[in-house]
């Protein structure tokens, strides 16, 4: 049996690192970072990360405010409030929360983020820096995700990966990053044929997909590192307790919110693998805690502070 690879505790050490240097330019420079986010719509998950986002942004000493706008905000209008925050000398971060409403197109809305305030490395100028291995500011869930495999000493280098789901946000940039550490690069999707064939080559296999509990013990190799970036809500009972048995936790989850958190990785693989990121506590907390790694770097960048 492999263990559990958690990130709840490389996320702490990192907020606590970010914590600390804010509190430093705080006292020394008399400016603290600042984010916003930017939700259109009512989507409740989106609601929740912000949530998350602004409350440990407070937690660390990171300015932070959250714009709420109609549905049915003109593009126009989404592109003149990005524009203005570009201008704000206080704001060094700009999010805008993913997914947007239609007609709303991510792509378009995104160009609009000034590069050195897109904290959460979306922009086609950060991405293209990434694809040449250039400094700039990076997609926060696979930088989490390097940043878990070096924090266990796990080797890339030279190493078969394999990515399934080619996402702007996780698949493509993670892959960018994986080769940039020299690790060997493949990237499924819903188009691969024999794709447990392909996945159960890797040494380390990452799940980007969307689907609960879709990578089963067969798409795994004996001995593989495994990391689990789905996030899916559970809501059926019966399913629930054919994967976690009567586990308390998942239990009290159906019970007061209707629903459990898994990942696209089913549990049984912990088995197989070596090491196996839990669902929630591994890959998620380090996303949060990359964000604020990038609004303090950008705040650093802007202002010229070492
Ligand atoms: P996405 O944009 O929906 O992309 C999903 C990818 O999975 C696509 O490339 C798709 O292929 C592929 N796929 C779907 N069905 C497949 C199948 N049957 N076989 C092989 N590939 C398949 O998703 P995303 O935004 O990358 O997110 C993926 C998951 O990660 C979601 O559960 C999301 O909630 C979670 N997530 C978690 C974090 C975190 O912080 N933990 C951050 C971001 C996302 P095609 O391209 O061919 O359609």
């Amino acid at each position: 049996m492999g263990s559990w690879l958690e990130g709840k505790t490389l996320a702490k050490r990192i907020k606590e690192e970010v914590k600390y240097d804010v509190a430093r330019y705080s006292k020394a420079k008399k400016e603290v970072p600042g984010l916003v986010g930017i939700l259109v719509g009512e989507n409740r998950a989106s609601k929740v990360y912000l949530g998350i986002k602004e409350r440990t942004c407070e937690r660390l000493g990171i300015r932070s405010e959250i714009l709420y706008l109609p549905e049915d905000i003109e593009v126009s209008s989404l592109k003149s409030k990005i524009d203005e925050l570009s201008s704000r000398v206080d704001v060094d971060g700009i999010l805008v929360q993913l997914p947007l409403p239609s007609p709303f197109k991510a792509n378009e809305i995104i160009a609009c983020i000034p590069p050195e305030k897109d904290v959460d490395g979306f922009h086609p100028f950060n991405l293209g820096n990434l694809m040449m291995n250039q400094e700039g500011l990076k997609p926060c869930t696979p930088l989490g995700i390097i940043e878990l495999l070096k924090s266990r000493e796990i080797q890339i280098e030279g190493k078969r990966v394999v990515i399934v789901g080619r996402s702007r946000i996780v698949g493509k940039p993670l892959a960018a990053m994986i080769t940039n550490e020299n690790g060997t690069v493949t990237i499924c999707h819903s188009k691969t044929e024999n794709l447990s064939q392909v996945t159960s080559e890797a040494d380390i296999l990452v799940g980007a997909i969307g689907r609960g509990a879709f990578i089963t013990p067969e798409f795994v190799k004996p001995g593989a590192v495994v990391v689990d970036v789905g996030m899916n809500n559970l809501t059926d009972k019966s399913k629930v307790e054919q994967m976690f048995g009567q586990d308390e936790k998942r239990q009290k989850d159906l019970r007061e919110k209707g629903y459990t958190l898994i990942g696209d990785v089913h549990p049984q693989v912990i088995d197989k693998a070596e090491y196996l990121t839990p669902v929630p506590g591994g890959v998620g907390p380090l996303t949060v805690a990359m964000l604020m790694r990038n609004t303090l770097e950008a705040f650093k960048q802007r202002r010229n502070f070492s």
